[in-house]
């Protein structure tokens, strides 16, 4: 193993774990073995829970301008420490090392803005009748917890890390087992930026975990990134047990790209949208509407495709079972009748052969009942159905039960405008393959790729990690008598 086992991270420190249950963790780059992680218990995840407890009250009495300070020497040691942070990343999940880096980058971004906090959660304050004040504050929830996918080890975590913690929570954070070991190397640079001991705690595990989280009592919020199945069953988990829950789902994005489209843009963006982070994005685009004739742009889409080499500007998926369930969704498509235009099965790097990669895969000819055009892939794989108007194009997409992206290629500003009124869907993309909102703005899908109210990153998050206290006060003896006295 090229690293020690992992350990939980309770109350400031690393603790062995108490069973002997665990799990290895594999690179995909090559199969290289790197550790294994504990399956840890219900018990463990009490232990958590009172070391959060214990911190509750110091950490949410430290004025929020005092915590964001822990929040700007985080975000400088993340920045110290990026080539490490995304090498690792790249190790433990698969992706390729510029990706890693955006990865890492996209931390410090979400950070710079815990650290604007300060300024974003004043309260309002209004003097309501004669003498008499209404004032209102943001209340941190007291201990939550974050249950987060493999796809992005660091970024996903510091969706909810920085802004979490900064508004005054303290946090239980259950990585995915596939990727358990950038989390642990966070745990240790918030400690080294000053984070008191128990605000923030891993505990690493699978479903007895989760559904331990869903239903322990001391535990005030939980938010959730993965695919909808489980988003589904730890949103209502949760929230029968009246907790505050926002479980995000996953996705089948579709791109609309119209004959008007600029091509080379076009193929540049689609191609980067399908196969970045080998399609194992939330954000990705995974299927794409022609309207009208846009055979030009599909074959320029083809030769950008073909220039997407495994193992250099592709990275790996993360496991030979996703690996397998990619290539059995193109043979399906093509058993359907569809055209595989350019195919990424079978694919074997050379010097990494125990490595689970899959080449870029663009499929043509796509019918929206095939499972290709409406189940979530998560490969480098596009599903091209064709349509001669934008509302059959419209009427496709929003028949998808996800929505979480959308985007359009066009010149045509109404029609781009039309396209953002009538896609079903949180993020709109109009010239841009993978439509993120940058912070300050929030993240976050519609339909079945999200459960609960508001967003998980940005300014919407704030609703989320706090709770409002409203006083109405009277200091003027003299005011006069009226009905709030
Ligand atoms: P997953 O749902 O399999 O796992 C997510 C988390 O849930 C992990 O920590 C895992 O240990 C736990 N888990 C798995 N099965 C469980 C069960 N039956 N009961 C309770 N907990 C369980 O997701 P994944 O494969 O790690 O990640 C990929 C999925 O995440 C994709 O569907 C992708 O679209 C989605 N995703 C969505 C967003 C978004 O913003 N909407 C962002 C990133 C990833």
């Amino acid at each position: 193993m090229k690293y020690q086992p992992i350990s939980n991270f309770i109350g400031g420190k690393f603790v062995a774990p108490r069973g002997t249950k665990a799990m290895q963790v594999i690179s995909p780059l090559d199969g290289t073995p790197l550790s294994t992680v504990p399956i840890s218990s219900a018990a463990e995840l009490n232990d958590a829970v009172e070391a959060a407890k214990k911190a509750f009250p110091g950490w949410s009495k430290t004025p929020i301008k005092e915590r964001v300070q822990v929040f700007f020497r985080y975000k400088y040691l993340l920045e110290k420490h990026m080539k490490e942070l995304s090498e690792l990343v790249q190790e433990e999940n698969g992706k390729t090392y510029s990706e890693a880096v955006a990865e890492i980058e996209k931390s410090i971004e979400l950070t710079e803005f815990a650290c604007s906090l300060p300024q974003l959660v004043t309260g309002e304050i209004l003097e309501v009748s004669r003498g008499v004040e209404c004032r209102t504050e943001h209340v941190p929830l007291g201990v939550v917890a974050s249950i987060v996918p493999f796809n992005f080890p660091s970024m996903v975590p510091n969706w909810t890390i920085p802004n979490a913690i900064a508004l005054g929570n303290c946090m239980i954070i259950k990585p995915s087992e596939k990727v358990p070991l950038s989390c642990g190397r966070l745990a240790e640079l918030l400690k080294e930026a000053g984070l008191p001991d128990g605000v923030f705690n891993i505990v690493h595990g699978d479903v007895e975990i989760v559904e331990a989280i869903c239903d322990h009592p001391g535990i005030e919020a939980v938010s959730f990134v993965g695919s909808t199945k489980v988003a589904k069953i730890v949103y209502q988990r949760a929230t029968s047990k009246y907790k505050r829950c926002l479980a995000l789902g996953g996705a089948k994005n579709h791109l609309m790209v119209l004959p008007d489209a600029i091509p080379g843009m076009t193929a540049q963006n689609v191609a980067a949208s399908m196969s970045g982070c080998a399609g194992q994005r939330c954000m990705a685009a995974s299927a794409m509407v022609g309207v009208g004739n846009v055979d030009h742009i599909i074959e320029k889409i083809c030769d950008e495709a073909r220039k997407i080499i495994p193992g250099e500007n592709l990275g790996a998926v993360i496991n030979k079972e996703s690996k397998d369930r990619i290539e059995s969704y193109i043979t399906q498509a093509e058993k359907d009748g569809a055209k595989i235009l350019v195919d990424g099965r079978n694919t074997v790097v050379k010097g990494k052969e125990n490595g689970t990669y899959v080449g870029p895969t663009v499929i043509d000819f796509v019918k929206p009942e095939m499972s290709v055009a409406s189940e979530e892939i998560f490969g480098p794989v596009i599903s091209i159905m064709r349509t001669n108007t934008v509302d059959e194009a419209l009427a496709i997409e929003n028949a998808n039960p996800y929505g979480n992206a959308a985007s359009v290629f066009t010149q045509n500003g109404g029609m781009a405008r039309y396209i953002i009124d009538h896609a079903s869907a949180g993020m709109i993309g109009v010239n841009v393959g993978v439509p993120v909102p940058r912070e300050p703005f929030s993240f976050g899908g519609w339909n079945e790729s999200k459960f609960g109210v508001g967003d998980i990153t940005g300014k919407s998050s704030i609703e989320f990690w706090t709770k409002l206290k409203k006083s109405t006060t009277k200091w003027n003896a003299e005011a006069g008598i009226n009905w709030m006295s």
